[in-house]
């Protein structure tokens, strides 16, 4: 068998798949893409193409190698989330050739079902406690929601305040019945880090993600040092080799890799597998479509250290697309009552994409960016 063309398609809300086909009619579907950067992104996946068109599908490590290290330069966003698109697809047509779902291909399961959390709220936090109550009622009783907005290096008493307020609602409101993580956003400096952990604290998150920013790595074991809720991160680094100097400093609880940004399954696997060997817990970065989120949950079905995944379904973002307007079997992906997901029971990666509907949405497909957000003097803060 050989692959023969590789098809991306931009897609609303702010998505990219991808098409690879081979030469015995076996077709593939991957999500590379960097959300506000797809077209970058597109342009790595056409140049990329080079070292797996008229190669063999099933030799996936060996055409990750070739695509990791053939071309001198290597990791960072752009090109790790167009090989993690290449890689998804890969392993849906080894699936499909071989007949079986793509968790058994990996050894099989570890759990019968796997906890996933939704979002709660814009970027500006207001009615959180409307939606958490809304959400509650289709099953789901874990929670995320951004921990504060745009904050100085040096902050106000009065942001801190905010912030603080309305995490302490939150928990006034539900006591223990639910669960919320907090994502600082890389919106807070190291010195605000500090400060927000310790106020935040008595209120018991299930964990604070990207206290800082990965670029400011060297402080979470310092911030860990100084609070005793979990720290999370991931989803802005790219591979193993980031990975292991932030398992080496320690200070991070969980780990966040992007199944669409960090390499793929491939990676993300080994990735899974170091954090294990850490004692730290696994869930995977998910706010972007069906093909990810599949691919996500394989890695959690055989990682035992994974202990929540992300996904997206009515999250802020998705407008004008939904995860599953892009699934035929769309029960494959439905979640059951306390937010589970169930492993799946087809080939590959266990969806089906309604091709039709992708290549109609990705005919008028608007550019999505991230808002650009300044502070109070003008100067730009982290969004
Ligand atoms: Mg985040």
């Amino acid at each position: 068998m050989k692959i023969t063309k590789l098809t991306t398609y931009r897609v609303p809300p702010r998505w990219m798949f991808l098409k690879v086909e081979t030469d015995e009619g076996v077709v593939g579907w991957g999500e590379p893409v960097v959300e506000g950067r797809a077209r970058t992104v597109e342009a790595a996946v056409s140049e990329l193409s080079e070292f797996v068109i008229g190669k063999d599908p099933s030799r996936i490590n060996d055409l990750w190698q070739a695509m990791y290290r053939g071309g001198f330069y290597r990791g960072g966003a752009v090109f790790m989330s167009a090989i993690a698109g290449i890689d998804q697809a890969l392993w849906d047509i080894k699936g499909k050739v071989l007949g079986a779902p793509v968790f058994e291909l990996l050894g099989g399961r570890v759990r019968d079902r796997m906890k996933t959390y939704c979002w709660v709220g814009g970027d500006r936090p207001a009615d959180v406690i409307a939606q958490i109550r809304a959400r509650m009622e289709h099953g789901f009783d874990t929670f995320k929601m951004n921990g504060c907005e745009e904050m100085s290096i040096i902050a106000s008493s009065k942001a801190v305040d905010a912030a603080v307020a309305r995490v302490a609602e939150i928990r006034e409101a539900f006591g223990n019945t639910i669960e919320f993580g907090l994502d600082f956003h890389g919106r807070v400096s190291a010195p605000m880090a500090k400060v927000l952990v310790k106020e935040l604290e008595p209120f018991r998150p299930l964990f604070i993600e990207e206290p800082v920013l990965a670029e400011q790595a060297e402080y979470y074991p310092r911030i860990a040092e100084q609070t005793s809720i979990p720290l999370a991160a991931g989803e802005r680094m790219y591979s193993r080799y980031e990975f292991k100097h932030v398992l080496e400093r320690g200070g991070i609880s969980i780990l966040q890799p992007d199944l669409s940004h960090a390499g793929g399954i491939t990676e993300c696997v080994k990735i899974a597998a170091m954090a294990e060997a850490y004692d730290v817990a696994l869930a995977p970065h998910c706010p972007l479509g069906p093909i990810a989120l599949a691919a996500c949950l394989h890695v959690d079905f055989v990682s035992w250290n994974a202990t929540l995944q992300e996904q997206s379904m009515g999250i802020h973002y998705n407008k004008g697309g939904e995860v599953l307007d892009y699934v035929l079997n769309k029960d494959a992906l439905k979640l059951d009552d306390g937010g589970y997901a169930k492993p799946f029971t087809g080939p590959g990666l266990g969806i089906e994409v309604n091709e039709e509907l992708v290549i109609e949405r990705s005919r008028e497909v608007a550019d999505w960016r991230n808002p650009l957000w300044r502070h109070a003097d003008g100067s730009v803060a982290e969004w």
